[in-house]
This record gives C-alpha cells, sequence and structure tokens, in this order.
C-alpha cells in the first residue's frame, strides 16, 4: 500500500497541497478530479515519488518511500505524466521500450512486451511511426502503452502501482473507455492505480474510491456514492448538478446543469 500522511506541499512561497492523506492500496483504483490548478497533478507527482513532500510522511509497504532505490520504484510503479516532454527523434515503439528500461530481461523479451503493450493500447500499428507525427490521441495511447510495459510483469516483493494523470484528455469517446477498461484490468491483476480524472462519469464508472480535492485540500474521499454527490461538487466546482441512477451499473451518473446567469456581463 501507498500511504501519504499528512503532507503538505509548497513551492515559491505558495502551498499547493495542505495536510493531506490518502492511500491507494492493490487492487483498488482511485479517481482524483478538481477544478484546474486544484493540486491535482502535484498530488499524483508526490504520491508516485516523483517529488517531496515539504511535510509529512510518504510510504511505500510500510517503509519510507524514498527509502526505496531509483530502479526499484521504477519497477513497481508507472506514471502516466500530463505534459510528455519527448518531442522528436524518436518511433512510438522506441518510446515504449523505454518503459522496459528497468527490467533487466533482454532485447527480445523487452520487444515482444513492448509490442504487446502497443497492442492492448490499440497503437502496434503505428509502431514504426515517427512519435512527433502521431495525433494527441495517438501519442497519448503510445505513452499508456509505455506505462504498461514498465509494469507488465509481477516483480518480487511487492505489488504494482499505475498512476494516471488525466490519461484520457485527448481520446475519443471510444478510447477513453478503453484507457479505462485497461486500467480496471489492471487493478483485477491486484495494481493500484490512481487516475486523474475530469469525466466525473468515468471516475463513477471505474473507480473504487474518489479523491476532491479543492484548492490543495481533500474536500471528501470515499465511494463514487459518497463522493459525487451535488453539494460536494459545488463546493469543488462551483456548478449545479444532477446526480441520478446509472441504468446500467446503477452507479452515479452525473449531468452539470446550464446556469445562464453566469455570463451575465460577458459581451460573448
Ligand atoms: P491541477 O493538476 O489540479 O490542475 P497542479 O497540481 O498542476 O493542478 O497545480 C496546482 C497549482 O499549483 C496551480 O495553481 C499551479 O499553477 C501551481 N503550481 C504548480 N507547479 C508550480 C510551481 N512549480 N511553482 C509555482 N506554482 C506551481
Ligand atoms: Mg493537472
Amino acid at each position: 500500500m501507498i500511504q501519504l500522511t499528512n503532507i503538505a506541499y509548497s513551492i515559491g512561497g505558495s502551498e499547493l497541497l495542505k495536510d493531506i492523506s490518502l492511500t491507494v492500496s492493490p487492487g483498488e483504483m482511485v479517481a482524483v478530479i478538481g477544478a484546474n490548478g486544484a493540486g491535482k497533478s502535484t498530488l499524483m507527482r508526490i504520491l508516485s515519488g516523483l517529488i517531496r513532500p515539504s511535510r509529512g510522511s510518504l510510504s511505500l509497504d510500510g517503509k519510507d518511500l524514498f527509502s526505496y532505490s531509483a530502479e526499484e520504484m521504477a519497477r513497481r510503479r508507472a506514471v502516466l505524466d500530463q505534459q510528455s516532454v519527448l518531442t522528436f527523434g524518436f518511433s512510438a515503439l522506441e518510446v515504449v521500450m523505454m518503459g522496459r528500461t528497468p527490467h533487466m530481461t533482454g532485447a527480445r523479451k523487452n520487444l515482444e512486451i513492448s509490442l504487446e503493450a502497443m497492442k492492448t493500447t490499440g497503437t502496434d500499428h503505428l509502431a514504426g511511426r515517427s512519435y512527433p507525427t502521431l495525433s494527441g490521441g495517438e501519442q497519448q495511447r503510445v505513452h499508456l502503452a509505455r506505462a504498461l510495459a514498465q509494469i507488465w510483469e509481477p516483480v518480487e516483493g511487492g505489488e504494482r502501482y499505475l498512476f494516471l494523470d488525466e490519461p484520457t484528455s485527448y481520446l475519443d469517446l471510444a478510447h477513453q473507455h478503453m484507457a479505462l477498461s485497461i486500467a480496471s484490468r489492471c487493478t483485477q491483476a491486484g495494481l493500484g492505480v490512481l487516475a486523474v480524472l475530469h469525466d466525473l462519469n468515468l471516475a463513477a464508472n471505474h473507480a473504487n474510491r474518489v479523491a476532491v480535492l479543492k484548492k490543495g485540500r481533500l474536500t471528501a474521499v470515499g465511494t463514487p456514492e459518497e463522493t459525487l454527490t451535488p453539494e460536494v461538487l459545488r463546493d469543488a466546482f462551483g456548478i449545479e448538478t444532477v446526480v441520478s441512477r446509472h441504468p446500467a451499473t446503477q452507479g452515479p451518473l452525473i449531468v452539470a446543469l446550464h446556469q445562464p446567469n453566469s455570463t451575465q456581463n460577458n459581451h460573448l
């Protein structure tokens, strides 16, 4: 289990996260929702060990997360960041193969796993393409394949974790569902998954727990039924919603209400 206890994170004099405690357990998917700038990416980067909190503790399987070597962390968890820094010079397959860097499994096995991961995200036909020439959605699915290739096989001595920051932001409807289904399959395989999501209905359908972030504080953590309520959503997003039952899953179904008065003084 990854456990954050009473953490805070400050940079340049501003406190981006305040007194946050949260866990991600093997076999569960936690969705993080909240307005732009609420601190979701910062929280994900802390939970995945990419940045250190200014205060509080972060543990993996009961041990300080930062006591693990970078190599061990790379075998235990993969991160799909919101912005990818990679720009040119690589084929799609080479990008996915980067996920295999922490593993000493040999070139042939690494290629086999990378191609399987690309099949899983529907990008195997793009393997030979130059990465920068891919569409935004294709690039996002290639990066998802890279993350999957990184945590493809069980590792000795601990569970695996997958961190996804807005994994569906460039994806069409079918691929949004594909990405979340892959994440759900990961939880069934015993991985702990944390996903930052803007689509509340994707969160409602796929997450076991939802964490709601507002201005660097957690305002609600619980099941989708407990957290995706008009009251919580009004507080987090400043918008009115109607929450009904999803006809197929019986979980919450969220519809935002149009508020005509909110743009009263706007000439547009
Ligand atoms: P979210 O992912 O919820 O949109 P972020 O975690 O990316 O939000 O950022 C939270 C807030 O912190 C934002 O207002 C952002 O502008 C600010 N922020 C992020 N990184 C830095 C930084 N390195 N220095 C100063 N402010 C930052
Ligand atoms: Mg973000």
